[in-house]
């Protein structure tokens, strides 16, 4: 049945696959990585001219290695989970110094680089040299899920791990490479969250949830849990003749590396700040409260305008600060940052 199950994907992939997408042209390891990385948390549509700019800016692992931090953040400005593109860059660093700049052949040298796991490390290997490992990204969760009839949750380990089993049980042991991206044609194209087409699907005979009509029951959902809100007082220090006050995230959590307005507890304590560092601000003006949701949690930013009264000192911070006055960014801007400079005008 397995086979049965991967000779009609393949079949139906010769047809309807997707063949013409930016990383198949050509299908080298590094280009399906990047695009992987791209593709986690992000659609095809979203992430194809964040691919196109990013391959012909680093054409390969060791363009990416060599490249600071700042250009490979800069060009991942907007896709959101900045930690993928640390990630991202740190992985190129290490496969230059370890291997060569080539990927190795084996699946868990490949998983010990940053930000890989079991999931990229199968569509790297596969989708780029056809070798024979799974996949299991959400697209193909989907499709086991409702195939199969698997209940519960896939983030819980022990549905995660059924799932994988039957991924494996059904990997095909030619055209690997092919057999993963039907698998996630399919999950993208026809057995889609809501409404999926089975009415054209090449698996339609044999899949479970299909014949029982709770297509959509699969795969389970997360249990339900409220996010935490966290709370943040965003300064915006304007000086007339200067800009805006940006600052370099330190570290790797939230915004990590990116270039942000420097964050506070409350008005008073940014207050504080701006009177220690450059002498007493002429007004403070609240700007609109917002909020910005993370996969965790939700974070509320209330931004704080203030312009300053005199000239600022000159003396910053090394490079970890710098006044942005419109144009190109000193490096990566999260989402809010954009958002709050274009209100202003900075962009
Ligand atoms: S028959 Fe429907 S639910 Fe089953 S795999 Fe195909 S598209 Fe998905």
């Amino acid at each position: 049945m397995n086979q049965d199950f991967a000779a009609r994907l393949l079949d139906w992939f010769d047809a309807h696959g997707r063949k013409d997408l930016p990383w198949q042209r050509p299908a080298t390891s590094y280009r399906v990585w990047v695009s992987e990385i791209m593709l986690q948390q992000t659609q095809v549509a979203t992430v194809i001219p964040y691919f196109t700019r990013f391959v012909a800016r680093f054409p390969d692992v060791a363009a990416l290695a060599a490249a600071p931090l700042d250009d490979v953040l800069g060009l991942w400005s907007g896709l959101g989970y900045y930690a993928r593109a640390r990630n991202l860059h740190r992985a190129a660093q290490q496969l230059v110094e370890s291997h060569g700049g080539e990927f190795p052949d084996d699946s868990a040298l490949v998983q010990a680089l940053p930000g890989i796991g079991r999931s990229t490390a199968g569509a790297i290997l596969s989708l780029s040299r056809g070798a024979p490992h799974a996949i299991l990204d959400g697209n193909v969760k989907r499709v086991l899920a409702r195939y199969h009839a698997v209940d519960g949750w896939p983030g819980k380990t022990d549905v995660a791990r059924h799932l994988w089993q039957l991924a494996e049980q059904a990997l095909p042991a030619e055209r690997a490479g092919a057999y993963n991206q039907a698998l996630m044609d399919l999950g993208a194209t026809l057995c889609t969250r809501t409404r999926p087409r089975c009415e054209t699907c090449p698996v339609q005979t044999g899949c479970v949830a299909f014949a029982a009509h709770t297509q959509e029951q699969y795969p389970g959902r997360r249990p339900a849990k409220p996010l935490p809100v966290r709370e943040t007082c965003m300064l915006v220090l304007r000086d007339d003749s200067q800009g805006v006050l940006l600052e370099r995230r330190a570290g790797s959590g939230r915004w990590g590396g990116l270039w942000s307005f420097p964050e506070f507890a409350d008005r008073e304590t940014a207050l504080d700040w701006v009177a220690g560092e450059f002498g007493e601000a002429a007004q403070a003006r609240e700007l609109t409260p917002f909020r910005h949701t993370f996969s965790h949690f939700h974070f509320d930013v209330r931004p704080l305008l203030v312009s300053l009264q005199r000239l600022p000192t000159p003396v910053m911070e090394g490079a970890q600060r710098v006044w942005y006055n419109g144009g190109q960014p000193p490096g990566g801007l999260p989402r809010p940052v954009t958002k709050l400079l274009n209100e202003l005008e900075f962009s």
